[in-house]
């Protein structure tokens, strides 16, 4: 049977390995989109996951509804589960572009953004095959087809499972700002998850805070991401999604680059996760 640090490695090897995992698209095959990802477990009963449910609304999913969306009629308990969540960080050659973006992302972003659905399914999918194959059940969340956007009461926007909050209780990262999660390969990164069906023993979350490594949060210092925004998404309270959301629109139906908006892309933006003392790492 696998072990914690066995999963870690072939995490590390399908996405390093992966014919997905490159910027091919625009012809440069040998260069990878993402690089090596970071990984962590949580226990499939930790309280936070309840905690969620009830904070941003009912349709906020356990990891045992998101397993029982695969394995129909199966009976489990969240604490049979581990949640595995995985982050990627974007390269150096796609951050020292994205450094120089004012007010629209740089191309190499806005393709590691379009990329990206097709890219962590087929990577996911590999994963939960080797993991399969070492008798687990397992099940990748950007395989669900139900997982999708909703309106919580409390916080508009919202999805039924957020991969960035999963990888704050999977010990990864905590809270900037701009909403973004600082991890120990800084901000610029995407999240998936994965859930299976064996007990591991959970990441060690090195924070109590969920914005123990935003120096705003801290000691009211920094606040670069404030300044990046080139529509004033991010202020002294915080992350407006309606107004990001909104430019986000804007990039894909009105001025952004043809990349975007004549292609089935979904866009990006993440101006506010470069240039930045946390863009790397964890802000000192
Ligand atoms: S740029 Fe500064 S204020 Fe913004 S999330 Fe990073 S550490 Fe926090
Ligand atoms: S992603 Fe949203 S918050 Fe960040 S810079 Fe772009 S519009 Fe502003």
């Amino acid at each position: 049977m696998l072990t914690k640090e066995e999963i870690i490695t072939m995490i590390e090897e399908s996405v390093g390995t992966s014919q997905y995992n490159n910027f091919g698209v625009i012809g440069m095959k040998d260069l990878p989109m993402w690089e090596n990802p970071i990984v962590g477990f949580a226990k499939g009963d930790d309280p936070y996951f309840e905690y969620y449910k009830k904070s941003i609304g009912d349709f906020y999913w356990l990891p045992k509804e998101v397993y029982q969306l695969k394995y129909k009629n199966e009976s489990i308990n969240d604490s049979q589960l581990t949640v595995i969540s995985i982050g990627f960080p974007q390269t150096k050659e796609t951050k020292l572009e994205q450094r120089k973006a004012l007010e629209m992302p740089s191309d190499r972003w806005l393709y590691t953004r379009g990329e990206w659905e097709c890219m962590i399914e087929k990577i996911t999918e590999d994963i939960v095959t080797k993991l399969e194959s070492d008798g687990m059940k397992a099940v990748s969340l950007d395989s669900i087809r139900e997982f999708s956007r909703h309106t919580s009461e409390k916080f508009g926007i919202a999805s039924n499972w957020s991969h960035r909050h999963t990888a704050f209780i999977a010990g990864l990262g905590t809270f900037g700002l701009s909403d973004g999660l600082i991890t120990r390969k800084g901000k610029a990164m995407r999240f998936t998850t994965i859930i299976v069906n064996r007990q591991f023993e959970p990441t060690q979350r090195g924070y109590q805070d969920h914005h123990a490594y935003c120096k705003f949060y801290q000691d009211g210092s920094c606040g670069a991401c404030i300044l990046r925004c080139p529509v004033v998404a991010i202020t002294k309270d915080g992350h407006d999604k309606d107004k990001c959301s909104a430019y986000l629109q804007r990039i894909k139906n009105e001025i952004g680059p043809d990349i975007v908006k004549n292609s089935h892309y979904i866009s990006g933006c993440g101006i506010c996760q470069s240039k930045i003392p946390c863009q790397d790492g964890i802000p000192k």
